[in-house]
């Protein structure tokens, strides 16, 4: 069975409503690796509503916790914004509305794309709603049992008087009023910046800190399942307080728990949105069609670590894919070590299941034709000579063939990249030369098939007796200036009979 099939029948158990619940700080570009978190639990949603349950996913952006520090792609300035919260700091480009939305809207867009669409909550605008009123009252009415379930599980020394809830300070606007004196409804708080002030706590603004606010999310919310990070889950973690405080404080039973690994990029270790080693993910919806990228995180369990490679790796991930999909539409056998692939396939369908099976044009192969050709109009028409398109397979089409443009201009190794040239205006010696006339002979008179056209190469280097490697490279050099290439067969192929036989003429006259 599939891992989240699995995860949908356990929490089946527990009842049949249910409420699936991720959460992101957007402090910093939201990256690849926070992906999992929603994709895990969108699968397990999906799952659970294939099996008649009542499910919602939520998603709840914590847009009013503090800038931590001024982090590495931040500008100096943003040293005097430290301790405020995230909604209320101005945007980096200007053109969102505070510093949140300029992390958050990018990443809504890719779940979008992904077909990921959660009911979505602010946390500042939870706050201003007066949401978490009652939970902030029976925060600070237990203020001594959660510091005493804090210090114990946590090991942390938390002072005698410590209160679950952060003044937003009227005068310096940061999250650093400390409450000194509490009675319902009225505190005292003093604030860093040396502040003081008397408020009513319902009227006043401010925020519980992370251990208290995430179990009183769950009994607001009546979350029943939610997946986290290994940082959460660590002893004395945010999990191992939380389901304490919530039991002991909320009187709520927590929610089925599920951690997830972490994402690694491909040789620069784990990604953190805070370091910059990382991808964001609306980059990597940029150039990964969104059935693949889904794929990703459908194929591999949760617990396993994943190396997202964004060179050479992106292509064989591509291919897996098309070969799952082949399996799926019965076009080929499953090999050995593919599992679960019709659920693997559909959980890593955005928007359904199409009837039949795409055209498939393997993404090496589209970054070939994509460098060859000038528009999508000569995508179409290079594909056209060997295959007919339907209108479905055009869409498909399109959307791989944009975001291998975006691949290849952006991250792709420079092994792949190639331009045609114009025009051949180097030297070539007289023996390439010969080779190249012979070759031309033999091209003429074959059907124009990559596999007929290598072939015909091989043949060629035999019968002259060159060697390989200067063969190929004497068809390279000629038509991208490089001794290198992508294969040959397909490479001709793509170009087009009376492209190759001309520049071959053209090279041999001269
Ligand atoms: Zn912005
Ligand atoms: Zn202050």
């Amino acid at each position: 069975m599939h891992w989240a099939d699995v995860v949908a029948e356990k929490l089946m158990q527990r009842g049949d409503e249910h409420v699936l619940a991720t959460a992101i700080t957007p402090s910093g570009p939201i990256h690849v690796g926070n992906l999992r978190e929603v994709m895990t639990t969108e699968a397990i949603y999906r799952a659970l509503k294939d099996r008649g349950a009542k499910a919602k996913l939520i998603f709840i952006a914590d847009t009013f916790d503090p800038l931590r520090k001024v982090y590495p792609f931040l500008d100096k300035s943003y040293e005097k914004y430290v301790g405020m919260p995230l909604s209320s700091i101005p945007c980096p480009c200007g053109e969102h509305e505070n510093y949140a939305e300029h992390f958050l809207q990018p990443f809504i867009e890719a779940m979008d794309e992904l077909g990921i669409k959660p009911e979505i909550y602010k946390d500042h605008e939870l706050y201003a709603q007066g949401f978490y009123k009652n939970a902030i009252k029976t925060a600070l009415d237990n203020a001594d049992k959660i510091r005493n379930i804090l210090n114990e599980i946590s090991g942390r020394n938390l002072p005698e008087g410590w209160m679950p809830f952060n003044v937003l300070c009227e005068n310096c606007g940061r999250l650093t009023g400390e409450i000194k004196e509490y009675e319902y409804p009225s505190i005292k708080y003093e604030c860093k910046c040396g502040w003081k002030n008397s408020v009513n706590i319902n009227e006043c603004m401010g925020k519980m800190p992370w251990r208290v606010e995430w179990p009183a999310r769950w009994s607001l919310f009546g979350v029943t399942f939610e997946a986290f990070g290994k940082d959460h889950a660590s002893p004395g973690g945010s999990w191992d307080t939380g389901k304490v405080i919530a039991k002991e404080v909320f009187n709520y039973e927590p929610p089925m728990p599920f951690v997830y690994e972490f994402i690694h990029l491909k040789g620069r270790g784990a990604m953190h949105g805070s370091t910059g080693l990382a991808i964001a993910a609306s980059e990597v919806v940029k150039m990964v069609p969104a059935e693949v990228l889904r794929f990703l995180f459908m194929k591999y369990e949760p617990s396993r670590h994943i190396e997202f490679d964004a060179s050479f790796g992106l292509l064989d991930l591509v291919d897996e894919y098309d070969e799952y999909e082949r399996v799926y539409f019965g076009m080929q056998e499953a090999r050995a070590g593919m599992k679960d692939v019709r659920r693997v396939y559909e959980l890593s369908q955005p928007y359904g299941t199409k009837a039949k099976m795409p055209l498939q044009i393997p993404y090496r192969h589209l970054a070939v034709v994509a460098q060859i050709a000038k528009n999508f109009d000569e995508v179409i028409e290079i594909i056209q000579r060997r295959t007919e398109l339907q209108k479905f397979d055009e869409e498909r089409l399109r959307e791989r063939y944009e975001k291998i443009k975006y691949w290849l201009k952006n991250y792709a190794p420079d092994a792949i990249k190639f331009e045609v040239l114009e025009k051949f205006e180097g030297e070539m010696d007289k023996r390439s030369i010969e080779f190249l006339e012979r070759l031309k002979n033999k091209l003429e008179t074959i059907e124009w098939d990559a596999e007929k056209i290598h072939s015909a190469i091989h043949e060629t280097i035999k019968e002259y007796g060159i060697s390989a490697k200067e063969g190929f490279e004497a068809i390279y050099k000629i038509i991208i200036g490089k001794k290198r290439g992508p294969r040959a067969g397909y490479f001709l192929q793509s170009l087009g009979k009376e492209f190759v036989l001309s520049r071959i003429h053209e090279v041999i006259q001269k």
